[in-house]
């Protein structure tokens, strides 16, 4: 057993912890899973098909790890690339695509039917995109003028034939609206692209476009049906064996669906969003599986996207409908108070008593109160460094670190 696969199991027996050894850590490995069935460990996963009419790649990677993953692949085979799947289009799956296609110009990309408008949207929205992903992983993002695009698009199910190997393709939404999973039946393997990810489903992205949890759901369910015995993921270690894989694609299933039924029992009830966000909660048990844990996404996030998908954005309360600025809300707040002074002490207090999202909202007023008051800025930083300390997932906790480094609001 090379690396990779040591790292799923070390994983799911408990040995490592997820929090401390992050299964998205690309191990810049390829792992053999068959004769012909390779697996590249990067930021996001490549995996490969040898046979004797060519080799097909599921995601090209980024453009910026796709040098070295090409080398891997190349050391494994010399079979000439001829079908590139994106399984999704974010950029960590598909930017690496045009490095490949440089040097072997014959092969042909195909993707789901919905990416080329996602494509669209990336060169309507790429200032926005840089700006959230610089502060979603917290390093400089620049985000790519161009991408290659697909040459033919898949409606909802096509399969493809190479030599001996069928290659079924299925459209899904979910982590996005224009994904492709993979089944290849001889090998007993599905590639889930982003649908699975060693980590609480990425279905509640603050920062981001809609997410599908329920068609999420169905599509891991659909995949169960299959009965695999090998899973590779969009991100993190290949899954094997079939009761384990069965496990992780149901027990994923579960909790989006467990959210889902929630958040849609409350909404129909008239709930509003205050009160759907404080009463549900994410399957404890479910959380504690070591390919469930919100080292990434959020639960709370996800029951916020599904409000955003089912509802308006409208939260209910009546004086966020036509609102007054925060700032003249907070400085109406600092006068009655006595001053954004009062508001820092009360924060700081709570934040002594580890009620850090109520110290996060007095020391947010008092920010909008004195935005110039460095005391002011000094308490909020110190409060957003507590606050990221208690988060486990990496996107409340980098947005909360941003908070605490930009000094002003
Ligand atoms: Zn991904």
């Amino acid at each position: 057993m090379g690396a990779v696969l040591d790292l799923a199991e070390r994983l799911l027996g408990g040995e490592l912890d997820p929090a401390v050894h992050h299964p998205f850590a690309p191990l810049l490995e390829l792992e053999e899973l068959s004769p012909t069935l390779g697996f590249v460990s990067s930021f996001a996963n490549v995996t490969a098909l040898r046979t004797p009419e060519g080799l097909l790649l599921l995601d090209a990677s980024s453009a910026w790890m796709a040098p070295q993953v090409r080398t891997l692949v190349r050391a494994w085979t010399d079979a000439p690339l001829t079908t590139l799947v994106y399984t999704h289009g974010h950029i960590d799956h598909v930017g690496g695509a045009e490095l490949w296609l440089a040097a072997e110009p014959g092969a042909r990309v195909l993707a789901q039917a919905e990416l080329p408008r996602r494509f669209h949207r990336y060169r309507l929205t790429a200032g926005y995109n840089a700006c959230i992903n610089t502060r979603q992983f917290r390093v400089p993002v620049r985000w790519p003028a161009s991408l290659r695009q697909p040459d033919e698009l898949v409606q909802e199910r096509r399969v493809l034939r190479l030599a001996d190997e069928e290659v079924e393709l299925r459209a899904a939404r979910g982590e996005t609206d224009d994904h492709l999973w993979v089944w290849l039946p001889r090998q007993r393997a599905v590639c889930t692209g982003d649908l699975f990810i060693w980590a609480v489903p990425n279905a509640g992205n603050p920062q981001k476009v809609q997410r599908y949890p329920l068609d999420w759901a169905n599509a891991l369910r659909e995949m169960a049906s299959l009965h695999p015995a090998i899973l590779c993921p969009g991100h993190g270690p290949p899954i094997i064996g079939q009761e384990r894989v069965q496990r992780a694609l149901c027990e994923t299933a579960e909790l989006l669906e467990d959210l889902c039924h929630q958040v849609l029992q409350l909404m129909n009830d008239g709930a509003k969003l205050d009160d759907v966000l404080h009463a549900v909660k994410a399957p404890s048990h479910l959380l504690e599986r070591p390919y469930l844990r919100p080292i990434y996404d959020e639960p709370a996030f996800i029951v916020r996207n599904l409000w955003r998908l089912y509802g308006g954005w409208w939260d209910g309360n009546p004086a966020n409908l036509l609102p007054a600025s925060e700032r003249e809300l907070a400085t109406e707040i600092a006068t009655l108070v006595g001053g954004a002074g009062r508001l820092v002490e009360r924060a700081q207090a709570l934040m002594e008593q580890d009620q850090l999202p109520l110290a996060c909202h007095l020391i947010e007023l008092a920010a909008r109160a004195a935005p110039q008051d460095p005391a002011v800025q000094q308490a909020r930083a110190a409060i957003y460094r507590r606050r990221a300390q208690t988060q486990t997932s990496l996107m409340a906790r980098n947005l909360f670190l941003v908070a605490a480094e930009e000094g002003g609001s």
